[in-house]
């Protein structure tokens, strides 16, 4: 697979190249934050006109620009001045800083495009996670598919997939195993069905040593976030947002940090 760095073109060219992955990230945020929002709360059609949460007035182009429209009226709706949440731009930011982050450490190549796909859907189930606490499975097919027609692209079709499958079964029959553990010993279901599904299909992706990583992060990231918010502790809380940042810092370096893992067994 041939690789460019963004960092091969000039500083100026490497920015606005950020710039505008950015820009696309931000734009695949809005879409994925409107159409969870109307698939889990079922109004409207997935691909039907944008329009005011509040009001329902269609919205025109000036009101539709990622990030910006927001700010300029101050959280606003042009028509009827009630509040827009600010789930929308944090949405938009959160997804082009997640595709500017892929590009910038995997540069203008054929796996930013993979990760990038994945990284919408495992957003697209976080933001699922936080309104409903539940996943829909298409979510975990959608990245395995994407896997799957990245798949033949890989330098080493076969190596990759074998590692992949590894990674499929470990996690998934391992964590499997220690929740069923952990819920007799707690009393409560410990981790949910789809965060088990999805670390199964995140083996897939970074392979046992890789995902190892994700998980451990994960687990941090979700232990810091119970105690900041003081929720999780002892009830159901969104655990997929967490998984996501992991697989997303995964998506940046889990291959380097595999490497070492693998250099000091080796060693
Ligand atoms: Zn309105």
């Amino acid at each position: 697979m041939t690789k460019m760095s963004v960092f091969d073109l000039s500083v100026a060219g490497a920015a606005a190249a950020l710039l505008m992955i950015f820009f696309a990230g931000a734009c695949f945020g809005s879409f994925i934050n409107c159409a969870v929002i109307r698939l889990t709360k079922r109004t409207g059609s997935l691909w039907g006109r944008s329009e005011c949460p509040e009001c329902g007035h269609a919205l025109g182009a000036a009101d539709l620009i990622p990030i910006l429209s927001w700010v300029f009226l101050r959280g606003k709706c042009r028509y009827c001045r009630k509040k827009i949440s600010a789930r929308y731009p944090l949405a938009e930011l959160l997804c082009g800083a997640g595709f500017s982050g892929i590009a910038a450490a995997r540069g203008l190549s054929l796996t930013a495009l993979e990760y990038a796909a994945a990284f919408s859907i495992i957003f697209a189930g976080a933001l699922c996670d936080i309104d409903t606490l539940c996943v829909p499975n298409g979510i975990h097919l959608a990245l395995a598919a994407v896997y799957l027609i990245f798949l033949p692209a890989q330098p080493d079709p076969l190596k990759c997939l074998l590692n992949g499958v590894f990674g499929f079964l470990i996690y998934g029959a391992g964590l499997l195993i220690f929740s069923l553990i952990a819920d007799r010993i707690l009393g409560r279901a410990a981790l949910g069905g789809a965060d088990i599904k999805l670390f199964a299909v995140l083996g897939l992706y970074f392979g046992p040593a890789g995902t190892l990583t994700v998980l451990i992060i994960s687990c941090a990231a979700g232990l810091l976030g119970a105690a900041i918010t003081k929720k999780g502790f002892g009830r159901e809380f969104p655990f997929l947002p967490y998984i996501a940042f992991a697989a997303w810092a995964g998506m940046l370096f889990a291959d380097r940090f595999a490497e070492r893992y693998l250099g000091l067994f080796s060693a």
